[in-house]
């Protein structure tokens, strides 16, 4: 840490640090939560299909399971996918490494499509590999991926980690109109937390019940589907699962913040619609992309630099921004430049040049729907204080 100085050495803009996105936790919250520690049921009781309900009802699809992150969601679709080895799994290189690993941890071997720099994710339209067995299109920032564009025979699982609300031509991401399952995460920088959780929807019963079965050690608990035994006392293990459950704590928070998913919404919009404002004729700033038909969920609020525009490089911007006490975080280094990938599978810089481009001129400034108008304000004027004290 360089201290608290801010760009001309005063004072800065902000004492204490505003985050780049926080969670909100509200009276009503911790009473849910308080009644469940009081109740019979500390997990695996009637919270999480309760959760769950209200999940997909919001969504509008069929089914949805609760996970206890949505790394384990993610997980546990690639294994409900039951994917042929070997093959590959497809995503974005702009995305946390999750999107990858998911399908790493069953065998698959990891390849990028490169974003479109119209969209920032992954181009819809690119050729997917022929050995795809899974691919994962991320809707980067809460921006939906077009999934209805893929041509692939894979089985296409939406990371919706960022996109909870989000629409595509009016329905709801995790629908699941161009996919099999979709993932969202409920981390506490997510539009809803449970502290650590997650949750997959699909159309399919057949698939939800697979992914039930995953999430708790693989066990089979149908008695019309049992190979062997019988008795009041039986379950069976039929496939090899995880203890991936959630607990009747979490989706009590859950279900209390899915209450206000959206006044929550509405806020992130207000909130990008005040940096639009400021900053949409800013020539040293591209602001992200929301692509005609798409309705983003904004989760992020990512901003591109233009660095010929300045006479400082991106570092020094984000160690600008820091100084004057504003919360900014870079998203995502690609996940084909971290040293597991490269020295597991042989990526390299240059191999997803429009992502790497992204990435070194990317800044995410703080989104979250408990941000005042005040700390909005303060963001802005901390930007404009940066860029004119390091532009030409
Ligand atoms: C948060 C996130 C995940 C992982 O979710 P966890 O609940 O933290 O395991 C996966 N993909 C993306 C794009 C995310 O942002």
């Amino acid at each position: 840490m360089t201290g608290r100085l801010a760009i001309d050495g005063g004072k800065p803009v902000r004492r204490l640090q505003l985050p780049y996105g926080r969670q909100q936790v509200t009276r009503q919250d911790i009473a849910a939560v308080v009644a469940v520690l009081k109740s019979d049921f500390l997990t695996t009781g009637p919270k999480i299909a309760e959760f769950e309900k209200a999940f997909a009802d919001y969504i509008g699809v069929r089914h949805a399971v609760a996970f206890s992150s949505g790394t384990a969601a993610l997980h546990a679709a690639v294994l409900a996918s039951e994917p042929e080895l070997p093959g590959k799994i497809v995503t974005s290189p702009l995305t946390f490494a999750a999107s990858a690993n998911c399908g790493v941890y069953v065998g698959l071997e990891p390849a990028f499509v490169d974003i479109d720099p119209k969209t920032w994710n992954l181009d819809v339209r690119a050729a997917i590999p022929s050995d795809a067995r899974v691919v994962v299109p991320v809707h980067y920032a809460g921006t939906p991926a077009d999934s209805a564009e893929l041509k692939t025979s894979a089985v296409v699982v939406e990371d919706a980690c960022h996109g909870l609300g989000a629409e595509v031509r009016g329905e709801r991401v995790g629908g699941c109109r161009n996919s099999a399952m979709t993932a969202f995460s409920f981390h506490p920088v997510k539009h809803i937390t449970t502290g650590e959780g997650g949750m997959l929807t699909t159309r399919s019963a057949e698939l939800a019940e697979k992914l039930r079965e995953i999430r708790h050690h693989g066990m089979c608990r149908d008695p019309k589907k049992y190979k062997h035994g019988q008795g009041g006392w039986y379950h069976e293990m039929q496939r090899l699962g995880f203890n991936y459950r959630v607990t009747d704590v979490q989706c009590a928070l859950g279900l209390s913040q899915l209450k206000r998913i959206g006044s929550n919404l509405k806020r992130r919009r207000e909130i990008v619609e005040a940096y639009r404002a400021a900053f949409a004729k800013d020539a040293r700033l591209e602001l992200p992309p929301e692509p005609k038909g798409m309705k983003s969920a904004w989760h992020l609020f990512p901003v591109a630099l233009h660095l010929g525009r300045l006479a400082a490089g991106r570092a020094r911007v984000f160690d600008a921004l820091r100084a004057e006490g504003i919360g900014v975080h870079v998203l995502y280094i690609p996940v084909h430049l971290h040293p597991y990938y490269r020295e597991r599978y042989g990526f390299k810089p240059g191999m997803f040049p429009k992502a790497e481009a992204l990435y070194e001129r990317l800044i995410c400034l703080p989104m979250f729907h408990g941000m005042k108008d005040r700390d909005v304000k303060d963001v802005v004027t901390a930007v404009r204080k940066v860029l004119d004290a390091v532009g030409r």
